[in-house]
């Protein structure tokens, strides 16, 4: 090895794109020399990116001495198991509840695919077995924020992210420069979480920009819409059906309705929570409530279960999900997936879709191509399960729920380090965002920012 502190960076996934987040870190000299990955996640979207998830890594696992996980989204955790596959024998190291939730997360998609006929899901399920998950699980260290982990010459520490519960950016100290992975960077102040830690002193960024073309509504305008939109449905005598992200969303919306509900803003009513997957993800947000902001703990602290209240019921079972419908309106119904594009959700909007006095409220980013985006589009007749539907309820979006930071958010975030920062890479959004996010990076802060394209091997001077 050449004894100069140069670190060679592989965006091996993630450019282009918001999905598929995958970065190669190397560097170190002689003995020292090591391999580190940033994130392991799924391709999603068009099918193209799909069918990529089954081709082989570009460097070769079998190589790679340490994998690092930022969060638990699918995007970031989903070719973990066909890293093991492909003969990753390293070390995963994230926070505690990340490590749960990819569990819970990829189990998830076991078994999704169990069910899956699919061209190439056979494929797909020898990669996504049980096996692998364990073996993943087996494989997984965790590390509390701000814990330094020293391998080789590098020192590595999370810092909170503020995007969902155990999600950090990480934080990477080489010869005393120091590299920032954000990951994805939270939407704050969130209702249950912390905000996102500010930076100091850093050498190099490599940033998400999933929003960095777009700016949110406010985020008192957004509550303030929900409890109308409640309001409004019980007035109907409706049911209100609300597709959620089963990670985060699911949690964050209890939380603003079990405020709703005791503090007398919305009337006591029947809602279900409708959704295995966030079911069991709550209990792991109720475990960790030492990670919540200082809101969130002191109601906590002073007696209230954020997570029920009068009227609630989480309905677990196949069977208490389909006793819902016997239940008199007015109600409210939450259910996964929050694009409509699976799970429980289906079977209520094809039942309550075609009454004028139900609601359907979409509080999250509808993709192309999915139910959820035909809907909020205003399509009168829609089909699901092979059945035409006709759409007469009414239909609410509300923005703002979103969990990453918009585009004034990020460009305020680099803005504490922009004295200090060599060079900004700015990844995981769509490529008009991405491009965006760098020229206003440029223009408002004069950093060196750039968008680096697939596959594209930068050298990080570490001198
Ligand atoms: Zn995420």
């Amino acid at each position: 090895m050449n004894s100069s502190k140069k670190l060679t960076l592989t965006f091996a996934g993630g450019t282009g794109s918001v999905t598929g987040a995958n970065f190669l870190l190397e560097g170190g000299e002689g003995e020292q020399h090591k391999k580190f990955l940033i994130d392991c996640g799924l391709a999603q979207g068009s099918k193209r990116a799909e069918e990529s998830n089954l081709k082989p890594f570009i460097y070769d696992p079998s190589t790679i001495d340490v994998l690092f996980i930022t969060h638990a989204h699918i995007d970031h955790i989903g070719r973990i198991p066909k890293l093991i596959h492909d003969g990753f024998k390293g070390k995963i190291y994230s926070t505690i509840p990340t490590k749960e939730i990819t569990e819970l997360m990829l189990e998830d998609t076991v078994n999704i695919l169990s069910h899956s006929h699919h061209d190439g899901s056979e494929l797909l399920k020898q990669i996504y077995t049980k096996e692998n998950i364990d073996k993943a699980m087996n494989m997984w260290e965790v590390i509390d924020y701000h814990q330094d982990l020293t391998i080789g010459d590098f020192i590595f520490r999370y810092r909170d992210a503020g995007h969902v519960l155990g999600s950090g950016m990480l934080e990477i100290i080489y010869n005393n420069k120091k590299l920032i992975f954000t990951g994805d960077l939270g939407n704050s102040p969130s209702p249950l979480l912390r905000d996102t830690e500010t930076l100091s002193n850093v050498d190099y960024l490599i940033m998400e920009s999933v929003y960095g073309d777009r700016n949110h509504i406010a985020r008192n305008e957004r509550r303030t819409k929900f409890e109308e939109t409640i309001q409004d449905n019980y007035k109907r005598k409706g049911t209100l059906v609300i597709p959620t992200f089963s990670l985060e969303r699911a949690q964050e919306l209890l939380f603003e309705m079990d405020q709703l509900v005791e503090h007398d803003r919305v009337p006591t009513m029947p809602i279900f929570f409708d959704s295995p997957l966030a079911i069991k993800l709550t209990k792991i947000y109720s475990k960790y409530t030492r990670y919540f902001n200082d809101f969130a703990r002191k109601q906590i602290g002073d007696g209230d279960n954020i997570f029920n209240f009068p009227g609630l019921k989480f309905t677990l079972l196949t069977e208490e999900s389909k006793e819902i419908i016997h239940e008199h309106n007015p109600k409210i119904i939450i259910a996964g997936s929050g694009m409509s594009n699976g799970g429980r959700i289906l079977h209520h909007e094809a039942n309550y879709l075609p009454d004028a006095n139900n609601t359907l409220l979409l509080t999250g980013y509808q993709a192309e191509g999915t139910l959820g985006r035909h809907i909020e589009d205003g399509d009168k007749q829609i089909r699901i399960s092979g059945q035409e539907v006709d759409v007469r309820a009414h239909i609410v979006f509300i923005d703002g729920y979103s969990g990453h930071k918009d585009s004034d958010h990020l460009i305020e975030f680099v803005q504490e380090i922009a004295d200090t920062v060599k060079k900004v890479f700015v990844v995981m959004g769509e490529p008009k965002s991405s491009m965006f996010l760098t020229q206003r990076l440029r223009d408002f802060l004069g950093v060196q920012a750039y968008a680096p394209e697939e596959n594209d091997v930068v050298e990080l001077d570490c001198e």
